[in-house]
């Protein structure tokens, strides 16, 4: 079931994406389905009339992991992390299918990273491996947008990946997925530029969700990103980045400099 969060003009109301690629429509749904059960209201809505917005937004946390793809790991240089290595980054920093990402005047060197974002259920803690299923509401495409000097300087990720429209999210949240064989490619004005698969991930979604699940308690609506691929790079005012994931879709946003 995919579950897409939009906006008709007024408040955000939420809906399962019926139809084919390309050829897709919502079934309107009463309230958040992360905290009730999920009741059809009988609306149907047309995708053209429709504007996509964050399939979620995080109530407490987005949870970034990082260094989670070896090819990923060798084009920057080092070794990748015995244990899953986190970062946070505010939920302010979440946008929609569509929404422009603005880059900052404090970087001359954003680049992008798609990912696979996994949306936590319900509250959990220490969630074994075993368990994690059930603590998964679904998932979503991400990029991971980083300001890479700055993530150089400073040492620590929390401005190089914090800044405001740093963390698109879309176009819905696919709700059955085996993601242990995933295509995920990324797109720069439609050219290809990361082209990988989560089955070359270090850590499955699994092995990250409770080791994640072991430091923080999560709460529903949490997004873990799971890391990227090879191929991340450049991007600049004007330019587009769509990141594909096999079994959910295409998130597309472009990136602009207000300054
Ligand atoms: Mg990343």
């Amino acid at each position: 079931m995919r579950i897409a969060r939009y906006t008709l003009g007024e408040d955000p109301t939420y809906g399962i994406v019926q139809g084919d690629p390309g050829d897709e429509w919502i079934a309107e749904i009463q309230g958040d389905p992360l905290y009730q059960p999920i009741v059809l209201t009988g609306n149907r809505v047309s995708m053209a009339d429709a504007r996509l917005l964050a399939p979620v937004i995080p109530r407490s946390k987005v949870i970034g992991i990082g260094k989670n793809y070896a090819d990923h790991v060798a084009e920057m240089g080092g070794e990748a992390p015995q244990e899953p290595l986190m970062f946070l980054v505010p939920n302010t920093a979440v946008v929609g299918p569509g929404d422009p990402v603005v880059l900052p005047r404090q970087s001359n060197e954003v680049h992008y990273e798609g990912e696979l974002a996994v949306v936590i259920s319900r509250m959990c803690k220490d969630v074994p491996v075993e368990r994690v299923r059930d603590v998964i509401f679904g998932y979503t495409c991400a990029n991971d947008v980083t300001a890479r000097d700055l993530q150089r300087a400073d040492g620590q990720w929390a401005r190089a990946k914090g800044f405001d429209s740093f963390c698109p999210l879309g176009p819905w949240i696919e709700t059955d997925l085996d993601t242990g064989h995933l295509s995920i490619v990324t797109r720069r004005d439609g050219k290809v530029v990361q082209d990988g698969t989560t089955a070359d991930m270090i850590h499955d979604v699994a092995s990250l969700v409770a080791h994640v699940s072991a430091t923080f308690t999560l709460l529903p609506g949490d997004v873990i990103l799971t890391g990227t691929p090879a191929g991340v790079g450049p991007v600049v005012d004007g330019q587009r980045v769509e990141v594909e994931i096999e079994g959910i879709g295409t998130l597309s946003n472009p990136f602009i400099r207000r300054d």
